[in-house]
Order: C-alpha cells, then sequence, then structure tokens
C-alpha cells in the first residue's frame, strides 16, 4: 500500500556528517551483516541514523533497543491485514494539503516529511523519508497558513510531520512570524525527535526562532528509552527550556525497547528530571511492517498500572489510543473505575478494589 500525493523530493534531512542513510553504509558501519539482504526494506521505507544514535548503540548487544528501534530488519516486510498506509486516518481530516483538523480547536501542520532518523515503528513510515510527501511548496504553505487564518476556532497549531526541527531556523522563524500574527492561534506545539538524535541542532538560533511574542510554544519530545537522555540531549532540553519553550514527552510503547516497568519508569523519570512533563504514551499504531513491535492492550495497560504504584504521580503518561481511521486519541489505560447510578468500584495499583458513592453522600 502506498499513499498518494506525492509531492516534490526535498532534503532538509540530517546534515550531520556520518549519518547513515543507506544499506551499504549500514553495513560498512557493522551494524548489520554483509550481503545483508535489506534492499528491499530500504525500497520500501527510508533509512536514517545520526552520528549521536549511532554512539548510542551496543553492537555487542543482539537485542540493543536502541539498534532496534533505528536499525532496518526483514521483519518490516511483513504486513497483515489490519496494517494500514494511514493507520491514524490523517487523510480523513485533511482540509488543505498540509493541514490536518481532526478536533475543533486545534491543526495538524505537517510542513515537512523528512527526518533526521527514520524510526522502525514510524506511524507515518508511507509519507515520510527522501521520497515521501516532501515539504509544502510555498503556496501550499499559504494555503495552509491560509486555513488557519479563516478559522477562529483554531486555538493550538501543532507541527509534526516529519520532523519540523530540521527545517532551518530561518525558516522556522518565518512560519513562527506568520503564526505570530493570526490572534487567535495561542498555542505552537513542535513534535520532533532532534533534540534526542540531533541535539546540536538546539542552538541559540534555533530556540529562539521557535518562540514569539504572545504565543506559547511547547516542544513535545520523542524519547523511547532512558539511554536516549545523552549529556547532549540534556543540553538541548536545558536551552529549549531556558529559551522559554515548555516541555511535554511523547513515547511509543515498544516490544523489545520499552515493555517493562523497570524501563518505562526510567524513561519517565528521566524526562521529568529534565523539566520535560510526560504526556503521551502511545499504543503503536498499525503501520505497515510493525508488527514485531506490537503489544497488546492488555499489556499496556498493565503496565501503566504498575508505574501508578511505583513512580510519582509527575511522571505518569496518559496511555492512548490513536483509533484506526481518524478517529482521534482514546485514553486506554487500565479502566480504574467502573460503577452506575452513583455507586462505582474503584481500582487501585495493586487491583484492590473499593467501593466509591459519587455526590454529596446524602440519600435522596
Ligand atoms: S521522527 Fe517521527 S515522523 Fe520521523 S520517522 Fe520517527 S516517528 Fe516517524
Amino acid at each position: 500500500m502506498s499513499v498518494v500525493m506525492k509531492r516534490h523530493v526535498v532534503s532538509p534531512q540530517s546534515t550531520a556528517r556520518g549519518a547513515v542513510k543507506t544499506v551499504t553504509e549500514l553495513e560498512a558501519s557493522g551494524l548489520v551483516p554483509e550481503k545483508s539482504g535489506l534492499a528491499a526494506v530500504a525500497e520500501k521505507y527510508a533509512i536514517g541514523i545520526t552520528p549521536d544514535i549511532l554512539a548510542l548503540i551496543d553492537p555487542s548487544d543482539a537485542d540493543d533497543p536502541i539498534a532496534r528501534q533505528f536499525v532496518p530488519t526483514a521483519a518490516e516486510l511483513i504486513t497483515t491485514p489490519e496494517e494500514r498506509a494511514d493507520p491514524i486516518g490523517d487523510l480523513a481530516h485533511a482540509p488543505v494539503e498540509g493541514i490536518v483538523h481532526r478536533y475543533p480547536d486545534r491543526v495538524l501542520l505537517k510542513a515537512v516529511h523528512v527526518c533526521p532518523v527514520y524510526c522502525r515503528f514510524c506511524f507515518r513510515r508511507e509519507m515520510v523519508g527522501p521520497q515521501g510527501l516532501g515539504t509544502l511548496t510555498p503556496t501550499q504553505l499559504d494555503a495552509a497558513i491560509g486555513y488557519i487564518a479563516e478559522h477562529s476556532e483554531i486555538w493550538e497549531v501543532i507541527l509534526t510531520g516529519g520532523d519540523p526541527l530540521v527545517l532551518s531556523p530561518r525558516r522556522l522563524r518565518d512560519l513562527m512570524e506568520r503564526l505570530a500574527g493570526i490572534e487567535h492561534v495561542r498555542i505552537v506545539r513542535f513534535h520532533t525527535r532532534v533534540p534526542v538524535v540531533e541535539p546540536e541542532r538546539i542552538d541559540d538560533a534555533m530556540v529562539s526562532a521557535l518562540t514569539a511574542s504572545g504565543k506559547t510554544t511547547y516542544v513535545a519530545v520523542h524519547a523511547n528509552h532512558p539511554r536516549e537522555f545523552t549529556p547532549s540531549a540534556r543540553l538541548a532540553f536545558r536551552r529549549l527550556f531556558e529559551g522559554g519553550v515548555a516541555l511535554l514527552s511523547q513515547s511509543v510503547l515498544l516490544k523489545g525497547v520499552n515493555d517493562d516497568v523497570e524501563t518505562l519508569a526510567a524513561l519517565m523519570r528521566g524526562f521529568v528530571e529534565n523539566r520535560i512533563k510526560p504526556y503521551y504514551l502511545h499504543h503503536p499504531d498499525l503501520a505497515p511492517g510493525t508488527g514485531h513491535f506490537r503489544v497488546t492492550i492488555e499489556q499496556g495497560q498493565a503496565l501503566v498500572t504498575a508505574l501508578r504504584g511505583r513512580i510519582s504521580g509527575l511522571c505518569q503518561p496518559t496511555y492512548v489510543l490513536d483509533i484506526p481511521g481518524g478517529h482521534g486519541k482514546a485514553d486506554i489505560g487500565a479502566a480504574s473505575i467502573v460503577g452506575q447510578d452513583g455507586c462505582f468500584t474503584v481500582r487501585d495499583w495493586q487491583g484492590g478494589e473499593h467501593e466509591y458513592r459519587s455526590g454529596n453522600g446524602i440519600p435522596t
């Protein structure tokens, strides 16, 4: 399956020297065997590993959780009937190119479909990469900004993609200035992997480009394993925070990467220690060739329940499923309260059940 509407090819992806982008470079790096047989995977899905991520991979560990996120495998050629090219249904809510308007008060603005790394579980893997949907043309960007300006109910603009922080500070500054000129837009949120995978991009020019007078900027940092909090990544987080950017997390629950309570606890604590409020823990989407990453919802619920008992409330993410077909996110954390007519059973983190009667306790 492939997504239609291909745009032109662009190259604002990783500029880092030593990044791995081809099977030949992967084989030369020693991360996969010579004659790896990965050409068929590379034809379908982009490859990208930055030097910072290469340095994090332990080549002696066949199950290294960092390698698992970024090094392609033949398992990606296996697709199952429930998987789909557009798993979260972006295209069902795209009034103009580059905009996804799924909820009334906010839109996604997908200005660019390239990333410094290509995650093997990516939910937009059919759209991102050098052969993906590219970058909006100036005319398309004008139309997307025009759509936001015309819809006064849009309070928040979420820049995602792709990774918007592959754009230069100059282009990001232009974009922010245009959004800052729209009175009803109050919040601009960037979803990015850059502070972790290419942290040197987060310099003064970048931080300044992300902020605009009168608007509040959030950056949602995508990280999935506590080893991703390197000293360089921590410095990038600090620069953003000190530059006036509020920080949120987003992670994907991934088999073989973070599907155990110790790793998840360390990940969430790591976010909080870096002034990043845990926000979303995503159930993995039904992207093609990603079945080897998927846990069951029951496993995910058990993990978030265990987290509740183990770590501070500050560290708790919301476990969410993007309902296939474009129906939006649902909180799928373990149902801790059931009942009706004012009588509820509340389940604590150890599985104990407790009666709770709502209202003021006065019989009616
Ligand atoms: S950074 Fe995000 S959009 Fe890019 S490949 Fe990873 S999950 Fe996909």
